[in-house]
């Protein structure tokens, strides 16, 4: 097995591309496993985040690091809250408070679509000048009342027109194939054998 570091402790986000990284031969330890403290995020692009999250893994465990910027950009919102999705309703962090501001913020408003953005980044080593980049959209609409008990994050207000369903209700399979995190996945697979 190949051992690479993930930039994360999310405990879902971590069995998601578990899911898909385990198997093609690869070990993914989560770099909380390994006592590296989580990078800061203080950038404004999803890009700049990711790759700053797999440098910080990389270099404190000497190993290959993924890192995943993800979030969600409500197009009535301006894009928000984007970048700032995991702490949207301030720290701590919480699912649940990030998913009544969203309500909130969304009362009255007749434009409900969002999509979530996933940027992942693969480097060699801390120094790589050549990391691996892959990106996933995956478009849907806000809800006005959460269903669904799978999944984490927004996934309960986040409805999927093509399944009728929302992301919380999906199998994890069926997530896993259609999500942004799924898609910039199968990109970055499709390029592993450069690592
Ligand atoms: P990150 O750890 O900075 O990438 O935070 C990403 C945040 O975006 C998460 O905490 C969630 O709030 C949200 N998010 C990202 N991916 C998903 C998903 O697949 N479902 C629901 N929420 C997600």
């Amino acid at each position: 097995m190949k051992q690479l570091v993930l930039a994360s402790n999310n405990a879902k986000k971590l069995k998601e591309l578990d899911a898909l990284l385990a198997p093609l031969g690869f070990a993914i330890i989560p770099q909380g496993q390994l006592g590296i403290p989580e990078a800061e995020e203080p950038f404004g692009t999803f890009i700049e985040n990711a790759l700053a999250k797999a440098r910080h893994a990389a270099q404190h465990s000497g190993l290959p690091a993924l890192a995943d910027d993800s979030g969600l950009c409500v197009r009535a919102l301006g894009g928000a809250p984007g970048v700032l999705s995991a702490r949207y309703a301030g720290e701590p962090k919480s699912d649940a408070r990030n998913n009544a501001r969203l309500l909130a913020d969304l009362a009255g408003q007749t434009d409900r679509r969002a999509h979530f953005v996933s940027l992942l980044v693969l480097v060699r080593g801390a120094d790589d000048p050549q990391p691996i980049i892959a990106e996933g959209e995956w478009h849907g609409e806000i809800l006005a009342t959460p269903r669904g008990a799978e999944g984490f994050g927004y996934d309960p207000l986040f409805y999927v027109p093509a399944c009728c369903q929302t992301a919380a209700e999906l199998d994890a399979a069926t997530k896993n194939r259609l999500s942004h995190r799924g898609q910039a996945m199968q990109q970055l697979i499709a390029r592993l054998p450069a690592l």
